[in-house]
């Protein structure tokens, strides 16, 4: 049998499966072993006053999850031999536009200016000592884009867009906490987000998609108006029947080129976040009214 229940959980136990288990058992009346798995559907905080955690959670009551419920990594099809789509940019929109390619049966080819994660890695420690920066590899440019070493905030839940469920299950099954799935406020963290985008890539070239790093995208190979594919800035081409562009908004110099080639281009609103960093220790006393949260 399976309940769902909403349950009140103060903040010490918020994370931890097994108070969950404790307070449904009560809340049913049941005994903890009674219940053999609990799926949580939405984990939110009230802080209106004494700060609360609320979890919305399915209850399986003498039964298991079935096979079919569990997250597991969708198998991709072999896209090796088929019709090639350029990708331009490695940041999430090329890699989730690269996994849409190949669901649908093309052979993304994702072409990258930057370098691979670990490549990067390496650049932006000698950004950070103030030796070097490479306009190629830094915290814009190179494989995972933009925020790729962020903290991964994942706090969309808007449905506009597409589905976001799936972007979430995506990310699980390439390494992320599952928790994402029904935290309200859900983050990737910080040491997780490389390895992520990096187990990406691999379902990806796994499937037959090619990588090209340190090929910046400077032109367009266009013939009787249609779209033929792309050249680098070292004179090679990349030929293709379509062209995704998925170069996020610090490559100036791809609108610049497309200006002077007179392509129609529209610029959008644009939002400006700042990021206040405290010590957890002093977040835990002023939002959950304890010393330490215990997670
Ligand atoms: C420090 C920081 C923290 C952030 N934190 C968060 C967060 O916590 N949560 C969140 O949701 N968002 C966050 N963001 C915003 C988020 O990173 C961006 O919205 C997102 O990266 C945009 O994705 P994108 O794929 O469109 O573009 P980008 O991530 O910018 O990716 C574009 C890619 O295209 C490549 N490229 C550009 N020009 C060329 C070319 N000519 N040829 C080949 N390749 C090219 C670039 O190298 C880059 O890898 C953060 C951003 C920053 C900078």
């Amino acid at each position: 049998m399976r309940k769902i229940i909403d349950m009140r959980l103060n903040p010490s136990d918020a994370y931890v499966p097994a108070r969950w288990k404790y307070m449904a058992s009560l809340m049913l009346g049941i005994a903890p072993g009674r219940i053999y798995h609990i799926t949580p559907i939405r984990l939110s905080m009230d802080a209106r006053n004494k700060v609360v955690f609320r979890l919305k959670a399915e209850i399986f009551i003498g039964e298991h999850l079935p096979q079919e419920e569990r997250v597991f990594k969708t198998a991709l099809p072999d896209v090796s031999s088929r019709s090639p789509v350029i990708v331009v940019g490695a940041g999430p929109a090329g890699l989730f536009a690269a996994l849409a390619l190949v669901q649908r049966g093309f052979k993304p080819i994702v072409i990258e200016r930057g370098k691979t994660i670990q490549g990067r890695k390496y650049d932006i420690a000698l950004l950070n000592r103030g030796e070097k920066l490479n306009p190629e590899s830094n915290y814009c440019f190179g494989e995972g884009g933009a925020g790729t070493f962020s903290d991964g905030k994942l706090y969309t839940r808007s449905t506009k867009r597409g589905d976001v469920t799936s972007i979430l299950r995506t990310l699980v099954e390439h390494g992320a906490a599952d928790n994402i799935l029904f935290d309200a406020h859900p983050h990737i963290g910080t040491d997780k987000l490389p390895g992520i985008i990096t187990s990406m890539r691999r379902s990806l070239l796994e499937a037959g998609a090619e990588f090209h790093f340190n090929t910046r995208v400077t032109g367009f190979l266009v013939s009787k108006g249609r779209i033929k594919g792309i050249r680098d800035s070292a004179g090679n081409n990349f030929k293709a029947g379509a062209v995704i562009l998925a170069t996020g908004h610090s490559a100036h110099d791809v609108y610049e080129m497309m200006h002077k080639e007179g392509y129609a281009l529209e610029a959008r609103p644009f939002a400006l976040g700042v990021r206040v960093e405290h010590p957890q220790k002093l977040i835990d006393e002023i939002q959950y009214g304890m010393a330490d949260r215990g997670r």
